[in-house]
């Protein structure tokens, strides 16, 4: 049992940190900078330790159990990339060293790159954007750079289908691009003929397509050759949208199938923890056609001052860049996480965590078959979509089957995306859960469907037994409020 969440814990007079004897002269505080009005909290060290690990105690998170946000892909994380990324002779580095003092974090850089470049069959990569929708931006604004230097300066218009991340559409009009919406077909593809029309219309003001694959649906597009081709034709660019890459590891390359920018995201691909908030990486992956509008800088090996045995990395500006998307150089310590994991599984290892990722959804999607609605059913890739929907239990909506879902100890699946599915659910389990974990997944969604319709209020008041019950969501992110006050203590 924890005990009840005392939150005001200050006693005047109580210090948890004792200050060495001072050993130089004591200098004057700067007393324009002190605030009477800041009553920070007196309390000693054990209090201090309790509050926050308690704290900690109330969240969930990926050590703690199952996490199916969908397109989130939230996986466990080797314990080993923190490992690396704490090395002192990485976290001690500064940005503005000389490059022959930094040989071994460009190395590491350069060798990222080709990694990347080469999982995802692209001519280069640049590991700048800080994460993936940053990534987008980055890439079509590219796009338009390329257009631009041929010549070409009416093209305004990228194509987005309706399955599309909510990022995709944000970052074309941030980039002052026009979206174009393409409907999805019965299968869940994109609808051809609505391409057509859409390539027909706007051909010559056309930017290009951004394009998941596989989608948010958990779908692989069966027509992404014509997709692409259809695009190509109309003088688009393809942009893919790479969050999925799990699905695809060692088995089918962006590259290769005509795409010509795609960011990664490499903290939901590639070993680094997210959903807290914490740095992000959406490095950028371009063909041979797009390669010199990367933005800058990024790693090339320096000949001029290699030697035989020994490379020498420098800082390189592709020659067309788009100039810098961020600060220095991208997000150093999520780099150093995707390097150690793509090496700990080598080139085997990642195509296993693809057959792994897309093998763990088709069997929680074949437990799930039967009891919620599955509207788009056919072979799915790394995650799938259902209808949070029970037959005979009409009050009983999506979010009610994930706040009860918290009751079994699971943290909920993605709630209403993708938006072209009704109620949707959207599960993605991921390829480091073990068969034992989906399994008992699958037993709650069912539990749960027969809770819907014998007991609808087991659902309609969900959660229980959670340290806070149903909250309010929208409100919370909308009137944030982030310090303790006196009123909230009712909260609690
Ligand atoms: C997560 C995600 C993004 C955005 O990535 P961020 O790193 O969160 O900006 C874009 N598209 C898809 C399909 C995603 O799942």
């Amino acid at each position: 049992m924890t005990p009840p969440l005392i939150f005001e814990l200050s006693r005047s007079g109580r210090c948890a940190a004792t200050l060495p004897e001072l050993d130089v002269p004591p200098a004057e505080l700067p007393v324009e900078l002190l605030r009477d009005d800041l009553p920070l909290p007196e309390v000693s060290e054990l209090d201090l330790v309790r509050h926050y690990t308690r704290l900690s105690q109330l969240n969930y998170g990926i050590d703690i159990g199952y996490y199916p946000l969908g397109s989130c892909t939230m996986k466990y994380n080797p314990k080993i990339n923190e490992e690396m990324a704490r090395l002192p002779g990485f976290v001690h580095l500064h940005p503005y060293q000389e490059e022959e003092t930094v040989q071994g974090a460009l190395y590491l850089i350069y060798s990222l790159q080709t990694f990347l470049a080469e999982i995802g069959g692209f001519a280069g990569v640049s590991l700048q954007p800080a994460a993936g929708a940053h990534g987008e931006l980055t890439g079509v604004l590219m796009m338009r750079a390329y257009h631009l230097q041929q010549g070409d300066t009416g093209r305004n218009v990228i194509l987005v289908p309706d399955s599309a991340h909510g990022t995709n559409p944000a970052t074309t009009s941030m980039s002052g691009m026009t979206v174009v919406e393409i409907p999805s077909d019965g299968r869940g593809n994109v609808d051809m003929a609505a391409l057509q029309a859409a390539c027909q219309e706007h051909g010559p003001r056309l930017v290009g397509m951004m394009l998941t694959n596989p989608n948010t649906l958990g779908l692989f597009d069966e027509n992404v050759a014509a997709i692409s081709e259809l695009v190509h034709r109309h003088g688009g660019l393809m942009y893919g949208d790479g969050a999925n890459m799990n699905a695809l590891l060692g088995i089918a390359r962006p590259g290769d199938l005509g795409f010509d920018v795609l960011h990664y995201n490499l903290h939901k691909t590639f070993g680094t923890p997210h959903g807290g908030g914490g740095p992000g990486s959406g490095p950028v992956g371009a063909s041979a056609r797009l390669v010199d509008f990367l933005p800058r800088p990024i790693v090339a090996v320096d000949e001029a001052r290699s030697s035989d045995g020994e490379m020498f990395f420098a800082w390189r500006d592709p020659p067309q860049s788009i100039g810098r998307v961020k600060a220095f150089y991208g997000h150093f310590g999520v780099m150093v996480r995707a390097y150690t994991y793509i090496r700990m599984l080598g080139a085997p290892g990642l195509r296993r965590v693809a057959e792994h990722a897309v093998l763990n959804a088709n069997y929680l999607l074949s437990q799930v078959r039967g009891v919620y609605p599955i509207p788009y059913d056919r072979v799915c890739m790394h995650e799938f979509v259902c209808e949070g929907q029970v037959a005979d239990a009409p009050d009983v909506r999506a979010l009610d089957i994930s706040k009860r879902l918290i009751d079994y100890g699971f943290h909920p699946p993605t709630n209403y995306f993708p938006l072209i599915v009704h109620e949707a659910l959207m599960i993605e389990p991921t390829e480091t859960e073990s068969k034992e974990t989906l399994d008992a997944f699958a037993a709650a969604l069912r539990q749960i469907a027969e809770e819907a319709r014998s007991d609808p209020d087991l659902l309609l008041q969900a959660p229980r037994q959670a340290p806070l019950r149903r909250l309010d969501e929208v409100r919370a992110a909308k009137e944030l409020r982030l310090r303790w006050e006196e009123q909230g203590q009712e909260l609690l």
